[in-house]
């Protein structure tokens, strides 16, 4: 019987609530499909501060290497954010993803069809449906480059090199394989000689891929062309800052934070897991957070990690068979809405839906 060992990470806010729901959809999975998660809770973020003066102990770092992948909540929050910027909680999430050698962020933005209402565009547009994944490149590009400032100056740089490009091409190939088979790369080529070096590479990755199409797309074409019509994509394949900013809007698309998963992987089969929104201190500790990213973001490992795709399926269905019953927490909620529900009760219809 296959045995994974996951590290479980609450973190802060909302983590301890909706992590909880993650890890008992788990444990139905396992129950249902024959397979034992072995789950190991550690601090990190605020949490980690609060308990041992830091953000990331090197007891979370070495589970969290020990396992065969991550499931993280959220961390920050107000309490910590007098703290000098190097002693802060993100500082733990930027530490565990260089300690895991994590370097591509897969992140999904989909509209459930019961929630098209939420969709800001127009509604021809979201009957098109959207169901794209960004493949976006982690640890290179302008966030980590040379930069500076000098007096009324001041400069940060774009750089990448031929293998940050190949590895990470490589990773939205493989994504699309499983997919619809289509790859969008963004870059900036008209202007930028490192976008020219990325669409040099990714052309060349693409040979190794012949059922897959690519497409090259000027980054400021791309953000029009994901409100004017996002049903054209499948993979979109980015560097850091354009793949930051287009996933943002990408998810502004799909009407909501609470809904969205993604996962962060490296050269092993070891990712990092969850959801896209932050600690939401507004509402934690009163059972009123979505936990659907989170459980999500569980289906994302059983498909990326442990290539369990029925498993991985059996969630996404039943969390859009639940949305299908009108049942929804107050962040998706509309004027149709007959049923809202907390968080502790969504996780359970998605347990009983699975057990079905
Ligand atoms: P946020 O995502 O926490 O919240 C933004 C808004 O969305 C809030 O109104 C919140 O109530 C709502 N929201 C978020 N998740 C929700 C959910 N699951 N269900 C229902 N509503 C939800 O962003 P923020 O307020 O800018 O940041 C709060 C804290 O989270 C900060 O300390 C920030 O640094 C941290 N943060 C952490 C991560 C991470 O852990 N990866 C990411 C982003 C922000």
């Amino acid at each position: 019987m296959p045995n994974f060992n996951i590290t479980v990470i609450n973190g802060d806010g909302i983590g301890p609530e909706i992590v909880p729901q993650a890890v008992n959809v788990l444990g139905v999975i396992g129950e249902k499909f024959g397979h034992t998660f072995n789950f190991e809770n550690v601090l990190m973020g605020g949490c980690a501060i609060d308990e041992f003066g830091e953000p990331l102990p090197q007891a979370t770092i070495d589970a969290c290497l020990s396992s065969d992948s991550v499931l993280l909540g959220s961390i920050g929050g107000l309490r910590w954010e007098s703290l000098p910027g190097n002693e802060r909680p993100e500082v733990g999430l930027l530490g565990l993803r260089s300690a895991m050698k994590l370097y591509a962020n897969i992140r999904p933005a989909m509209l459930f069809q019961p929630l098209k209402s939420a969709c800001p565009l127009r509604e021809d547009i979201a009957e098109r449906g959207i169901d794209m994944v960004f493949a976006r490149e982690l640890t290179g590009g302008i966030y980590f480059g040379e930069r500076g400032r000098n007096g009324d100056v001041a400069f940060d740089t774009e750089k990448y090199s031929v293998s940050e490009v190949r590895r990470i091409a490589k990773v939205a190939f493989e994504t699309a394989m499983v997919r619809r088979k289509k790859v969008t790369s963004i870059d900036k080529a008209n202007v930028l000689d490192s976008s020219r070096l990325w669409r040099e590479v990714t052309s060349e990755v693409a040979k190794d891929y012949p059922q897959v199409e690519l497409e090259h797309m000027l980054v400021d074409n791309a953000a029009m062309q994901l409100v004017k019509d996002p049903s054209q994509f499948d993979v979109i394949l980015a560097n850091n800052i354009f793949g930051d900013i287009l996933s943002d809007e990408a998810a502004m698309i799909t009407g909501s934070i609470g809904m969205l998963a993604s996962a962060s992987l490296g050269d092993t089969k070891v990712g990092l897991y969850e959801p896209i929104h932050g600690s939401a201190p507004d509402i934690a500790g009163k059972n009123l957070a979505n936990p659907i990213a989170t459980i999500l973001s569980a289906a994302m490992m059983l498909k990326y990690s442990f290539g369990l795709t029925a498993e991985s399926a059996a969630i996404e269905n039943a969390v859009n068979a639940v949305l299908e019953s009108g049942a929804r927490t107050a962040d998706i909620k509309d004027e149709s809405t007959t049923e809202v529900v907390g968080t502790v009760e969504m996780g359970e219809l998605i347990i009983a839906e699975l057990r079905k």
